[in-house]
């Protein structure tokens, strides 16, 4: 019975023994900045930052291989946590938000045929190249909504992709997801936007939208800073997107917007405050 006791416990021993030492040999050392620097990520791992989520994107910093400036939920207190962690000076990105450069919904915008198939647009994509006429036009079945790890998406009973500007975070989510490339990224503090996603000539964008962009080159005229025309659409020059609201009224489709006006008819988002100047006291 004594040697049986002895014998099982000089096994154990020599099991721990050798559990300690494979443990020792094969341990992975761990970068602390990559622990530092996970610690100060949200756990979100909504994949902003291009990584499949904050350990990964935690371990890119840590071995240099990722900017520690692309956490964009974080903001800019985020970036400033990991450059300290890091050693290196804090730059941090200009802030974007995510914009849906169409406002055909389905009133304004002619359908191609009845879609009745899963609520998916890459689904419906797949059927003739979408079930709208315009082929750059958003198909308002929610599948960017879906991705949108912040809630800031709603597709409007008319059948439109709204962004909440305040909901935003820019972490680009759905710009991938949608089929149809009509989400684009674009500076937080820009408010006007040409909202057409069309390279049609204008006088077919007539015949399938109310509200598309004719590329008649108006805007361009009016403030030639703030905007381009390109392969019969127009997009608003973002490095001067202070200067772009003087072409909002003359647009002949009012496919210019300015979103200080608010969010498209059916949204909930509410509309931005907009700041009233204090009356000069008496
Ligand atoms: S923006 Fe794109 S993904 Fe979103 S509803 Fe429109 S077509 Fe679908
Ligand atoms: S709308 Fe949502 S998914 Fe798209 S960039 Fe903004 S927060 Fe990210």
């Amino acid at each position: 019975m004594l040697a049986a006791i002895l014998s099982l416990g000089g096994i154990g021993l020599a099991a721990a023994v050798a559990l300690g030492f494979a443990a020792k040999k094969f341990a992975v050392e761990v970068d602390p900045r990559e622990l530092a620097v996970a610690e100060v990520l949200s756990g979100a791992n909504c994949g902003a930052c291009g990584y499949p989520g904050c350990a990964a994107y935690a371990k890119a910093v840590a071995t240099g291989e990722a900017a520690p400036n692309l956490c964009t939920p974080g903001g800019a207190s985020t970036v400033d946590k990991i450059a300290h962690i890091m050693g290196v000076a804090a730059v941090t990105a200009s802030p974007q938000i995510a914009v849906v450069l169409c406002q055909g919904d389905n009133p304004k915008a002619k359908a191609k045929y009845r879609y009745l198939g899963v609520a998916d647009c890459n689904a419906a994509q797949k059927i003739a190249d979408g079930p709208k006429e315009c082929p750059g036009g958003c198909l308002g079945l929610g599948t960017c909504a879906r991705v949108c790890p912040f809630g800031a998406i709603e597709i409007t009973p008319e059948g439109l992709a709204v962004i909440s500007r305040e909901k935003c975070t820019g972490c680009k989510k759905c710009v991938p997801a949608c089929p149809r490339s009509v989400i684009r990224m674009a500076p937080l503090d820009a408010t006007v936007h040409v909202l057409c996603n069309s390279r049609d000539k204008g006088a077919v964008v007539r015949k399938y939208c109310q509200v598309g962009c004719i590329a008649c080159h108006i805007c361009a005229k009016t403030v030639p800073e703030a905007y381009v025309v390109e392969e019969n659409l127009a997009r608003v020059v973002y490095e001067h997107y202070d200067q772009a609201a003087p072409a909002v009224a003359k647009c002949p489709t009012k496919c210019i917007r300015d979103f200080v006006e608010g969010y498209p008819e059916g949204s909930t988002f509410a509309p931005p405050v907009v700041p009233v100047k204090a009356e000069a006291a008496a």
